[in-house]
C-alpha cells in the first residue's frame, strides 16, 4: 500500500510501501526498515486519508489512503490487537486477584472456609476423591489379603457407621506399611497398618482408634483438610487451566504448603464422637486413653515420625488420655477372642521396609 512517510524531523515526505501483517505494519524509509504494532498506533482521520503515528518515531507520520487501508485488514488487524491486548490486560489483573486469593487462602481464607466448604461438598464428590486417594496409597499402604480378620474389621466398620450420622460406608480395613498409622480417607474409607494393630494391647484399644477415625469421617475433617491442603490447588488450577493438575502438582511439590493434619479442636472432637459411636453400640469406650498413653510413650522414641495421625495430637495425647479416660465408659468388646486372633493375624505377609516399598513400589 502507496503511503507518505514524514519523519517529524525535517520537512521531507518520502513516498514508502506499507505492507500490513497480522499485529504490525513495516515500511522502509531511508534505508531503514519500521516496524510498528498495531495496538499502538494512534490514528487521526482527515476524511478520505489517515495519519497514522505511533509512539516509536515521535512526531513521524504516515499518511494513506482511507479505503485501502481498511482494505489491507489494517483495521480489522487492529481492532484484533486491540482485543488481543484487552484479553492480556483481564489475564495479568486476572492472575492479580488469583494471586490475592491464594495469599488469602494460605494465609486467612482456607483453615476459616475449609469447614463450610467440606460441609458443602457433595458426599458423591468427597467418594469420588476418596477412590482415587485409595488407588493411589495403595502402592504404600497395602491392603492385607481378605481373610477373618479383614472381615471382622469391615462388619465393625458398620456398626460405627449405623451409629453415626453419615452418607458415607465406613470401611475399614488392615494394610500393610512399616508405621503406626490409622488414618480416614474421604469417602470414608479408614486403614490401620499391620504395626498399628500390633501395638494395641487389647480389643478396645483398637476399636477406640478406628471409631476415632470414623468420628473425623462423619464430622468431615478429612474433607475439610483435603479443602485446606489443595484449595490452593484448585485455585492455582483455576488459573493456569481447569484439569490441567498443574496447580495440584505445584501444590504437591511444594509439599510444606500442603499440612493435612487436622486441628486440635478437630482431633478433640473426633476422640469424643469417636467414644459415642462406641457407646451407642454398647462397646466399652475404655480403650481410648490407655492407647493414646502407649502412642505419647512411642511418639517421645524413634519412631515419632511414624506414629504421624495420631501424633497430630502430640503433645496433647497425655491430655487427651485424660480427657477421654474421664469420658470412658464400661461396655461389651468390640471384637469377640476369635475375631481379634483372626485381626492379629490379618497381616502376615514378609513385611516390606520403607526403604523396600521407595525402590519398588509396585513389587511384591
Ligand atoms: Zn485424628
Amino acid at each position: 500500500m502507496q503511503a507518505r512517510f514524514h519523519d517529524g524531523l525535517t520537512a521531507r515526505s518520502l513516498p514508502v510501501e506499507v505492507t500490513v501483517e497480522a499485529h504490525r505494519l513495516s515500511f522502509d524509509a531511508d534505508g531503514e526498515t519500521h516496524v510498528w504494532s498495531l495496538a499502538d498506533l494512534q490514528i487521526e482521520d482527515l476524511g478520505d486519508r489517515l495519519r497514522l503515528s505511533h509512539p516509536k518515531v515521535g512526531d513521524g507520520r504516515l499518511t494513506l489512503d482511507a479505503a485501502e487501508w481498511r482494505a489491507s485488514g489494517g483495521g480489522a488487524g487492529l481492532k484484533a490487537e486491540r482485543r488481543h491486548r484487552k484479553r492480556e490486560a483481564r489475564l495479568v489483573v486476572g492472575l492479580a486477584v488469583a494471586g490475592l486469593a491464594i495469599a488469602a487462602v494460605v494465609f486467612i481464607g482456607m483453615p476459616a472456609a475449609s469447614g463450610p466448604l467440606a460441609r458443602a461438598t457433595p458426599p458423591n464428590i468427597e467418594e469420588r476423591m476418596g477412590r482415587n486417594f485409595e488407588a493411589q496409597l495403595s502402592i504404600a499402604f497395602r491392603p492385607c489379603d481378605p481373610s477373618a480378620g479383614q472381615t471382622a474389621l469391615a462388619a465393625f466398620g458398620q456398626r460405627l457407621e449405623a451409629a453415626a450420622d453419615t452418607p458415607f460406608d465406613i470401611r475399614v480395613r488392615a494394610v500393610q506399611a512399616p508405621m503406626v498409622n490409622a488414618f480416614a480417607l474421604p469417602g470414608g474409607a479408614v486403614m490401620v497398618t499391620d504395626d498399628l494393630i500390633a501395638l494395641a494391647k487389647t480389643p478396645d484399644e483398637l476399636a477406640a482408634v478406628i471409631a476415632h477415625e470414623a468420628a473425623h469421617v462423619e464430622r468431615r475433617h478429612v474433607m475439610q483438610a483435603v479443602w485446606r491442603s489443595l484449595g490452593l490447588g484448585l485455585v492455582l488450577d483455576a488459573v493456569v487451566g481447569g484439569g490441567s493438575g498443574a496447580g495440584q502438582q505445584a501444590v504437591l511439590l511444594a509439599g510444606s504448603v500442603a499440612d493435612l493434619r487436622f486441628s486440635r479442636s478437630a482431633e478433640s472432637e473426633a476422640d469424643v464422637r469417636g467414644q459415642q459411636l462406641l457407646e451407642a453400640n454398647g462397646l466399652s469406650s475404655q480403650g481410648m486413653a490407655p492407647f493414646f498413653q502407649r502412642i505419647a510413650a512411642k511418639g517421645e522414641g524413634a519412631e515419632a515420625g511414624a506414629v504421624r495421625e495420631l501424633m497430630s495430637s502430640h503433645p496433647d495425647s497425655l491430655r487427651r488420655a485424660r480427657e477421654s479416660a474421664a469420658r470412658a465408659k464400661p461396655g461389651a468388646p468390640a471384637f469377640t477372642p476369635a475375631e481379634w486372633d483372626a485381626i492379629r493375624m490379618a497381616c502376615q505377609k514378609p513385611k516390606r521396609t520403607l526403604r523396600q516399598i521407595l525402590k519398588n513400589p509396585l513389587g511384591g
